[in-house]
């Protein structure tokens, strides 16, 4: 069986397409980015509504498939941004209508954990899942996920992505920012962890004002930011890994991409004789094959959702 699997819950416009077995036939995305804005919602829905086709194809070529060959298509429900979602909703839609396909609606940041979990091949992780809306610390009991901590406010990538609108990067930012950090010092910043909860929004406020104060410069900031935020992070995690006796780590989302954070991570765990896992690159990030896959695990239980944009992971 092969499922076709459409994300575009926020930035970025994917479709992939998987096996049952959870072999990625492709992974087809097209992102959109902006030099001095963030992101502009009906800019960004514009945004997926133009490569589409585009995005659609070079996803079939590159899984060398036709109509016939897929058998599910899934799109991402929510949660995301309203017009984005909609839009992923429609097409999806139009799709499974014209090519007589059975539609899915999956939750996105379960589809995050699923990909992850399936690409390293894990019995029972705790999942650290971190992007640009989402930071939350995760465990899956009695059949369901459990948020066992979550950001009170912005997600890391977010506060990423706002400080570096302040000192002039494009968005996303937190690539150019691990750059700007290997050049950085330690400047001291808030460190909000709250029970197993931590807050970002704070730190970036500190940040922008040490920054327009010219206090700090943003080498320095961009290291203090990663080094405080990677910190509180690996302090959350250890003790859900200590309380729930969980044996991996999986890191998914986007900011799972910096180097820094998974050596942070890595050492953690080794230290508590736990193994660190996470995700290449083209998994990490939002992308379709693992709404795909999602859609695959849960094509029993979910049909056509229409969009459900504030939709947890919890409530799964
Ligand atoms: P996602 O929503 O999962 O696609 O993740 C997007 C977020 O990941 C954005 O906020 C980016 O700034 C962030 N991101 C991407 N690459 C890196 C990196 N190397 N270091 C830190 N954050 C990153
Ligand atoms: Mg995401």
């Amino acid at each position: 069986m092969n499922i076709l699997g459409i994300e575009s819950t926020a930035h970025t416009f994917g479709i992939g397409i998987i096996t049952d077995e959870g072999k990625v036939l492709a992974n087809a995305k097209d992102s959109y980015t902006s030099k001095n804005g963030g992101m502009i919602l009906d800019e960004v829905a514009l945004h997926h509504k133009n490569v589409a086709e585009k995005v659609l194809k070079s996803a079939l070529k590159d899984a060398k498939l036709g109509w016939d060959d897929i058998d599910v298509i899934s799109y991402s429900a929510g949660p995301g941004l309203d017009p984005c979602l909609w839009f992923g909703y429609h097409f999806a839609k139009g799709l499974s209508v014209k090519h007589g396909k059975k539609l899915v609606g999956v939750n996105h940041c379960c589809a995050h954990l699923s990909i992850g979990k399936v690409f390293n091949k894990l019995k029972d992780p705790c999942y650290l899942y971190v992007s640009g809306v989402n930071t939350q610390i995760i465990v899956f009991e009695e059949g369901k996920y459990r948020i066992i901590g979550e950001t009170l406010d912005i997600g890391l990538g977010n506060l990423l992505d706002k400080f570096g609108r302040t000192i002039g990067l494009g968005f996303p930012a937190g690539q150019e920012i691990e750059k700007l950090a290997k050049k950085g010092k330690y400047v001291e910043l808030p460190y909000t962890v709250k029970g197993m909860d931590m807050s970002f929004s704070g730190i970036l406020t500190k940040c922008q004002q040490l920054f327009e104060r010219k206090e700090a410069n943003q080498e320095d900031l961009c290291f203090s930011i990663q080094e405080t935020c990677f910190a509180m992070l690996a302090e959350v995690v250890e003790r859900a890994m200590a309380h729930t006796g969980k044996k991996e780590l999986l890191l998914v989302g986007g900011v799972g991409a910096n180097k820094r954070f998974c050596e942070m991570l890595d050492l953690m765990c080794n230290e508590r004789g736990a193994k660190f896992h996470k995700v290449p690159m083209d998994l990490a990030g939002d992308q379709g094959a693992m709404i795909a896959w999602e859609g695959f695990l849960r094509m029993k239980d979910y049909g056509d959702e229409e969009v459900i944009p504030h939709w947890r992971t919890d409530e799964v």
